[in-house]
């Protein structure tokens, strides 16, 4: 069953169908920065599960490390799939996009080590200083 997201104003759509690789809250400053939130929660999806329902047009690309293109909604600013150049046939999907249930949860914490220092993690899910992210 397709699994669908979108961001805040609408405007771009997508469709995830096959199953989800690991989920951890990345306590990293960049994800930090790019969600505004004390970490963001992502899921390992294979390129090819994942396809655009509507709006592409609207996405808007940043190089937030070598290789790594993070994208976001130029109307709204929602935080949308990361692409990595050395390995294309995988994307990082942040959860909070989603419009349906998934059927996973976070399994850990990782890069833990940045973390914000008011925010208290709270769960007993391991606990990684860096990676992985996978
Ligand atoms: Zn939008
Ligand atoms: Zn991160």
């Amino acid at each position: 069953m397709a699994i669908r997201g979108s961001c805040l104003c609408g405007g771009i759509t997508y469709e995830i169908d096959g199953t989800f690789g690991r989920v951890v809250n990345c306590h990293c400053s960049i994800c930090r920065k790019a969600t505004g939130a004390a970490f963001r929660t992502r899921a390992a999806i294979r390129t090819e599960a994942f396809r655009w329902l509507s709006g592409e047009e609207k996405l808007s690309r940043y190089n937030s490390s070598p290789g790594e293109t993070r994208t976001f909604c130029r109307v709204c600013g929602s935080t949308l799939p990361t692409f990595f150049r050395d390995h294309p046939d995988e994307i990082g999907l942040p959860l909070g996009t989603l419009d349906d249930d998934p059927g996973v949860k976070p399994s850990a914490h990782v890069f833990v080590g940045s973390k914000a220092p008011w925010w208290e993690i709270c769960d007993s899910l391991p606990k990684f200083e860096e990676g992985p992210i996978k």
